[in-house]
């Protein structure tokens, strides 16, 4: 069979447990697709589904040869699941959006517009949500909040799916665990313009959400990692140097007074629990420097071995060499 040329645009939609809405999903992003000037590709990834998920996305990929389906060995997660969907869409930009019908794919082309101003990110935000009160929206604005204060990230809804990416962007960041909610902030790491639009919300008729209340502790947890990431990776002495050299300082002023105290003061030193705390100061300095010490060698074996750079290039005006972007 002749291969298709390679498609503007891919939707990239990760499917866990989603039978019943994938047949109504697919229709409203076919009609999404037969208004686009440019070619489209669906590929949904199928995240070790243990309904009849896949057999519904089968059927879909025979009827339309636009529809491709992944579908994982297990059940990996919709990090992984997003993250596969990257590795093998062809499109020049990228849409990701759920598969539970509570993105709007009439908001595509909104997103497409947005992205054509010279965006390398539009995220999406749901600025009427239609989902419990005490149990989502609130800790979704507190992290929200949070993550942007931290991160530095100006945006109001990070957990939002329905995001585009340039497909550079999208394939050159790595995801692990459940880093898909802070795509913008990774990817903030490479030097991108990043966009936000308000987009549709809908409550979920079919199928149950597959997370609860304690991802929010979860979200927090990733977002110090994430704020190291962003900051200090590749120079963690300097963070937990830092400390280590504030506690030891500390511990050691301390023991000096009681040293003096001690010898010219005839202050005893057996009553004193301060001299507990100051020993702790200085061994707490000492082991933070050398843990700053040793993740610099971590730092360093993992940009060698995986020959990942310490930069990312946006363009190169070279006469010799073509644009990388330009793919014609
Ligand atoms: N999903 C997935 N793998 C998982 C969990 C979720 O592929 O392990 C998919 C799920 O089918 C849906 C999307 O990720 O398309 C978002 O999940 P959900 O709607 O449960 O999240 P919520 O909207 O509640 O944040
Ligand atoms: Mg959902």
């Amino acid at each position: 069979m002749k291969k298709s040329p390679a498609p503007r645009l891919s939707l990239v939609i990760p499917v866990f447990n989603e039978e019943k809405n994938l047949e109504p999903l697919y229709k409203e992003l076919r009609r999404v697709c037969d208004g686009l000037s440019s070619g489209c590709e669906i590929l949904f990834i199928d995240d070790g589904s243990r309904d009849g998920s896949f057999a519904a996305l089968a059927a879909l990929q025979k009827k339309d040869r636009r529809v491709k389906v992944l579908r994982l060995r297990k059940n990996f997660g919709q990090t992984a699941a997003l993250s596969a969907g990257f590795d093998y869409a062809r499109g020049d930009v990228i849409v990701t959006l759920d598969a539970d019908l509570q993105n709007d794919p009439r908001d595509i082309p909104r997103l497409l517009d947005k992205m054509a101003e010279g965006y390398d990110i539009v995220n999406g935000w749901r600025r009427k949500r239609k989902d419990k009160f005490l149990t989502r929206r609130l800790p979704s604005n507190v992290a929200n909040w949070l993550i942007a204060r931290i991160t530095g990230i100006k945006l109001h809804d990070f957990g939002c799916t329905l995001k585009a990416f340039r497909s550079e962007v999208a394939k050159s960041i790595k995801l692990y665990g459940e880093l898909h909610r802070f795509i913008p902030a990774i990817a903030s790491n490479i030097g991108v313009h990043i966009a936000e639009i308000e987009v549709h919300h809908r409550p979920r008729i079919h199928g149950q959400s597959k997370y609860g209340i304690f991802r929010f502790v979860k979200v927090i947890l990733d977002m110090v990692l994430l704020r190291f990431l962003m900051s200090y990776s590749t120079r963690p002495l300097q963070i937990f140097g830092l400390v280590g050299l504030i506690s030891g300082l500390a511990g050691a002023v301390l023991l000096a007074v009681m040293t003096y105290q001690r010898l010219f003061q005839q202050v005893g030193l057996g009553n004193r629990p301060l001299l507990l705390g100051a020993i702790l100061l200085v061994v707490l300095g000492v082991q933070l420097i050398t843990l700053g010490l040793l993740a610099e060698i971590q730092v360093r074996s993992y940009h060698e071995a995986s020959g990942k750079p310490i930069y990312f290039i946006r363009e190169v005006l070279d006469a010799d060499k073509p644009r990388p972007r330009s793919r014609s």
